[in-house]
């Protein structure tokens, strides 16, 4: 008996709160989600990421239940929610799911309490549960004071608070969340990612969040999935993505500055650029032409004894945290390189652009990673 409950509850521990399996979804011709593969654990932040056009917000709708998928699986908690095949498709409710827009789309004829309130009346809570429950988001999303207010009476952050009470209001096991903080000014936006992130810790709502913006996406996520062309380009936890990008794509669409590219050709025993050795060619056996990644803090502006390094064109530099992010040009490769304290140039003046370090990765000219 204890056994059989040992097995029973490691399987109930392993199955995955959402698990997306070959999914595809094409409008006529064009294929907006290529046979996508995803499982995230109960709890997990997912932050779908990826440039404008990709599919991150298709994929999202076939998780919410407003887009039927082509082909494949979406399971929520074990439990099959979408099947391009039979059809079956349950709607958002029956996911218990909950969906926070872009655009908040407030009921504009309902007050803030009454915005809050439709959600738990549709999902049958009674009176007294539900006056209990609005009052507990309202002093959650720090919203008391606008209970009686009606939408246009409040400003876009305080909507986007009223339309996260109410999404949060029935406590949906999933929330789905497309570019929720895309509308708000720079100050707000970093003021609500950490109350997502404050309201995710408190709900353990396992979250799916579509964002084109890389920083939002490293700072909230458990799990990204870097989209491009409708693929996952590469899963995994942020701190994989930065630290082993597996494609050119994901080291130049994440971290902040983003990975510097440099094409190579063999030269002897040698990967050279512009005629420099800058890495042993044992490191790309059998190819005569390979890219190398240089993260921006082992590139530098001003030479150094022993270390290769070229000429190139300052650009531009701006400052973070007392070093200078300095931008340069090598013919049409930019470059970004860091250096210490405040640093500055006549844009077009020649520099000295210094490797500090050995490559931090090797990729084929497809962009696939070849080394470990
Ligand atoms: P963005 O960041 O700009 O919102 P996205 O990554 O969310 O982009 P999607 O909106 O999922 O991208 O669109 C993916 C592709 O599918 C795009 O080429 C888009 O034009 C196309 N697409 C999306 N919805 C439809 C539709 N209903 N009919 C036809 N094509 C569509």
């Amino acid at each position: 008996m204890e056994n059989r409950m040992n097995v029973q509850s490691r399987n109930i521990a392993a199955t995955p709160a959402i698990s997306i399996t070959n999914l595809t979804k094409r409008f006529g011709g064009h294929t907006a989600v290529d046979n996508v593969n995803i499982s995230v654990p109960p709890g997990s932040f997912l932050v779908l990421v990826g440039p404008s056009g990709c599919g991150k917000s298709t994929l999202l709708r076939m998780l919410a239940g407003l887009e039927p998928p082509t082909e494949g699986e979406i399971s929520f908690g074990g439990k099959l929610v979408s099947d391009g095949q039979s059809g079956v498709m349950t709607n958002a409710a029956a996911r218990d799911a909950g969906l926070v827009f872009q655009s908040y789309a407030l009921w504009p004829h309902k007050t803030v309490e009454g915005n809050i309130d439709w959600p738990l009346k549709v999902a049958n809570w009674s009176k007294k549960d539900r006056a209990e429950r609005i009052d507990e988001v309202l002093k959650f999303l720090d919203i008391e004071a606008l209970r009686d207010r009606y939408p246009a009476e409040i400003s876009g952050g305080q909507q986007q608070r009223v339309a996260i009470a109410r999404t949060i209001g029935p406590r949906p096991g999933i929330l789905l969340l497309d570019e929720p903080l895309s509308n708000l000014d720079a100050k707000l936006r970093v003021d609500m990612r950490s109350e997502l992130m404050r309201i995710h810790r408190a709900t353990k709502a396992t979250s799916v969040y579509v964002t084109h913006d890389q920083v939002e996406a490293m700072t909230m996520a458990t799990h990204v999935a870097v989209l491009r062309d409708g693929k996952v380009e590469q899963f995994g936890p942020p701190d994989a993505l930065l630290l082993k990008p597996q494609t050119t794509f994901v080291a130049t669409f994440l971290g902040t500055p983003a990975g510097n590219l440099v094409p190579v050709i063999r030269n002897g025993a040698a990967l050279s650029f512009n005629g420099i050795d800058l890495a042993s060619a044992d490191l790309a056996p059998g190819l005569n032409h390979a890219q190398l990644l240089y993260r921006a803090q082992d590139m530098t502006v001003g030479s150094r004894e022993g270390r290769p390094g070229l000429k190139a064109i300052y650009v531009k530099s701006a400052p973070i945290a007392g070093q200078s992010m300095v931008t340069c040009l090598i013919g049409g490769l930019r470059v970004t390189a860091m250096v210490d304290g405040f640093f500055r140039a006549e844009p077009g003046a020649e520099v000295d652009l210094t490797f500090l370090r050995a490559p931090d990765a090797i990729f084929n000219t497809d962009g696939k990673r070849i080394s470990t």
